[in-house]
């Protein structure tokens, strides 16, 4: 049987949320008679994790277990979720109940009025640090400056997609995989709806600061080749100043002679060309470094194990 709700939760290290997530749900969706599922993808957890799922599974029905290899991070478990997912629509969902169930049934009620995305935005970011709050802003305004598709801001993966977006996510070949903006990517009609955001049921966030900046060159550099072209511009600008300058310094030797100075303006412009090279460099090895990633067509994610085993559609498609 097909459920018409599939709730996509990728759960690293997340054994203390999974019953109060379960319960929540729960309580939100029976009243409204739909059929759902609950897709729990376990990326690599170190911790409870795969037994709580386990245990939970035998009593809950609408709970299925993809079990991955190691920890492939976030967006991977996501995308394993859409993979297996068999819903009519489907809700990516944090597992640390960030994102409130309680909000489903108005996303539902959007989708049937014929909306094909439903999302939800956060209306305070009080569960954020200061920091990440500005941060957060900060990245949405740089990447929305340089790449084509409009990013959200504040909303995170918690969003109801139908079943022509979820098909058309799968086609999407990427092997890096950066979701808030393929979901922008593939457009749709939406609607959005907003929610107080709150802190953490339990356990401890798993995107420290470093792990954020590079979510965030990962989120620029797949959606705006943008900083590729700053180094042409920067390149060009700094020639035409330096030749500006070049005319000076003739100028200068012809009205005054040529003492013997300009050490200090020699070492300058080594070092500042040096620097701009530098930064050049790593730019189009930011973008080499993807292409290799992409190139070698690695999969996205290996799954060990899945619960219940019966699940002859996607079986076969592990086979293929
Ligand atoms: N997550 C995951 N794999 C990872 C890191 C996180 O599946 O490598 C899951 C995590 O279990 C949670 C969701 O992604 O369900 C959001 O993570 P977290 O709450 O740590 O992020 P934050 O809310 O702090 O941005
Ligand atoms: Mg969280």
């Amino acid at each position: 049987m097909i459920p018409t709700l599939s709730l996509i939760v990728p759960m690293h290290n997340e054994a203390g949320n999974i019953d109060t997530l379960y319960q929540r749900l729960a309580n939100v969706l029976s009243p409204l008679s739909v059929s759902w599922e609950m897709i729990c993808i376990n990326d690599g957890s170190t911790d409870d994790t795969l037994n709580e799922l386990l245990k939970a599974q035998r009593i809950y029905k609408e709970i299925c277990i993809i079990d991955l290899t190691r920890n492939f991070g976030k967006e991977a478990a996501l995308s394993a979720g859409l993979d297996f997912a068999r819903g009519e629509a489907a809700i990516p969902i944090d597992a640390d109940l960030q994102d409130p169930p309680e909000i489903i049934p108005q996303m539902i009620e959007l989708w049937r009025k014929g909306f094909e995305v439903v999302l939800a935005k956060r209306k305070t970011r009080t569960g954020d640090s200061f920091v990440k709050r500005n941060t957060a802003q900060l990245f949405y305004s740089v990447i929305n400056k340089l790449s084509e598709v409009d990013i959200p801001q504040d909303t995170g993966d918690f969003r109801l997609i139908s079943r022509p977006v979820i098909d058309a996510l799968k086609q999407l070949p990427e092997r890096r995989r950066f979701m808030k903006g393929l979901f922008a990517w593939v457009g749709y009609k939406t609607a959005e709806i907003e929610y107080e955001r709150p802190e953490r049921f339990s356990g401890s966030t798993k995107f420290n600061y470093w792990k954020l900046w590079n979510f965030a060159l990962e989120g620029i550099t797949s959606f705006s080749d943008a900083p590729l072209k700053v180094a042409s511009y920067l390149g060009i600008m700094i020639s035409l100043l330096s030749f500006i300058y070049a005319i000076k310094i003739v100028i200068d030797t012809l009205l005054f002679g040529n003492p013997v100075k300009g050490y200090p303006s020699l070492i300058v412009a080594i070092l500042f060309f040096s620097g701009v090279q530098l930064i050049a460099l790593g730019i189009i090895g930011e973008y080499l470094g993807r292409i290799y990633a992409e190139t070698k067509q690695r999969p996205i994610y290996l799954v060990r194990d899945i619960w219940p085993s019966e699940k002859p559609q996607q079986l076969k498609k592990m086979d293929d």
